[in-house]
């Protein structure tokens, strides 16, 4: 079957098809900088990458340019041979603890969830409304970045907030990055036969841990909306919010520029002024920049944070694995992370963790929780979810 794992941002459209059952990836792109000037898209297919200019007024110009490339590639004949389309949704609340097909209910739903998620959902639903158009008798199905996180308990998931919030307007931890986390957590039982006590560490320029145990999220870092947990790129993760009228009457910003100066131009760009790239920070580092150096720390410090709760938590971690951007490619940071865990017995072996390219473990050999690097796979994620929906 050939489905296609999509991913829609307000003036964005990822895509991947993949063969499954074979979990092939046959051809992916992005197109971007729709209804702005100078939109344009890429294609790679058997390793080549083609970049061309089209005018992208919506993201239904995308969506048939899209489906004409994979007949011009020749991976489709016509449309009626995309068997399945899966979307990344980002909030389901707590309406959805995992994947659905697609219906005129499930979008007044996620409609009614815009004000949870108010910059991604609308976006995410332009993408699913335009691929409807185009192709109005293909199942879709929605994957929501929430859902896995439904698995918490209502003492991990509520804060100490008057409880009129969370009942009237739903004000809870919902967390994200479900459909790595649970990639992750699928992943790791598939690999080792049985579930194990996880400590997934999806550290990319966003970034979020959570505890898994029985191949259930049990914890996770990011809150109500996704600024909350460790330090990202640009995100400032957990802070006093006792901060913000203060910020707000010194600086005479309004909210919204605050709430932006807290998601765009915090966490490492905040911290180094440099970059919100690891690559750029760790360069820093390396040239002995003060800023940079207390940035790293104060990033592994907040992972380390986080890791060491959720083993209180698991009663005792098995694995922790590292995923995404920075945790696949950073050995200066899972080193610098782990070796702040030496007083828990836990330790790298050195070699294996500076192999440019490592998945599997890298903890020593007597380490007393396993490490590993896993990289994560959230579009396979999205085209298995749709692949089983369909043939259910
Ligand atoms: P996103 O959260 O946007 O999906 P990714 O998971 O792709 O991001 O992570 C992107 C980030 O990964 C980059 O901003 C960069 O900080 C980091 N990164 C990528 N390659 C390396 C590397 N070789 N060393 C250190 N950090 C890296």
């Amino acid at each position: 079957m050939k489905i296609l794992s999509v991913n829609a941002g307000s003036s964005s459209l990822k895509f991947t098809l993949i063969e499954l059952p074979e979990e092939k990836v046959v051809i992916s792109g992005t197109f971007e900088k729709i209804g702005i000037d100078g939109s344009f898209y890429t294609i790679k297919y058997k390793g080549e990458k083609d970049k061309k200019e089209a005018k992208l007024e919506t993201h239904t110009d995308a969506v048939k340019i899209l489906l004409d490339e994979l007949i011009n590639y020749k991976v489709i004949k016509s449309y009626d041979e995309i068997d399945g389309v899966g979307h990344r949704l980002v909030h389901g609340g707590d309406k959805y603890t995992e994947s659905v097909l697609i219906n005129d209910d499930v979008l007044e739903t996620v409609e009614k969830l815009v004000p949870l998620a108010p910059l991604h959902n609308p976006a995410n639903l332009v993408g699913v409304r335009s691929f409807m158009e185009v192709l109005p008798k293909t199942p879709m199905v929605a994957v929501f970045d929430t859902a896995f996180h439904q698995s918490m308990s209502e003492e991990e998931f509520l804060y100490a907030i008057p409880r009129e919030w969370y009942e009237r307007y739903g004000v809870r931890r919902y967390g994200f990055h479900g459909t790595s986390h649970r990639y992750i957590a699928t992943k790791m039982k598939e690999i080792l036969g049985e579930d194990k006590k996880i400590i997934s560490c999806h550290i990319g320029n966003g970034a979020s841990l959570c505890a898994i145990k029985d191949g259930k999220s049990i914890a996770t870092s990011m809150g109500f909306t996704p600024i909350a947990g460790v330090i990202m790129g640009t995100r400032c993760g957990d802070i006093d919010v006792g901060l913000l009228p203060y910020v707000m009457s010194q600086t005479k910003k309004s909210f919204d520029d605050v709430m932006t100066d807290l998601n765009k131009k915090s966490g490492m760009i905040g911290l180094t002024g440099v970059s919100s790239d690891m690559r750029d920070v760790e360069e820093g580092y390396n040239n002995k920049d003060s800023k940079c150096i207390t940035a790293m720390n104060m990033y592994a410090n907040k992972i380390v944070d986080y890791i060491s709760m959720y083993d209180a938590k698991l009663e005792g971690a098995d694995y922790i694995v590292f995923t995404a951007g920075v945790g696949e490619n950073s050995d200066v940071m899972r080193d610098m992370v782990i070796s702040r865990l030496a007083y828990r017995g836990i330790k790298l072996d050195s070699e294996k963790n500076s192999t440019r390219g490592i998945t599997g473990v890298i903890s020593a050999d007597d380490s007393t929780v396993k490490v590993c690097v896993l990289p994560t796979d959230e579009e396979l994620m999205i085209a298995k979810d749709t692949y089983d929906l369909i043939n259910k």
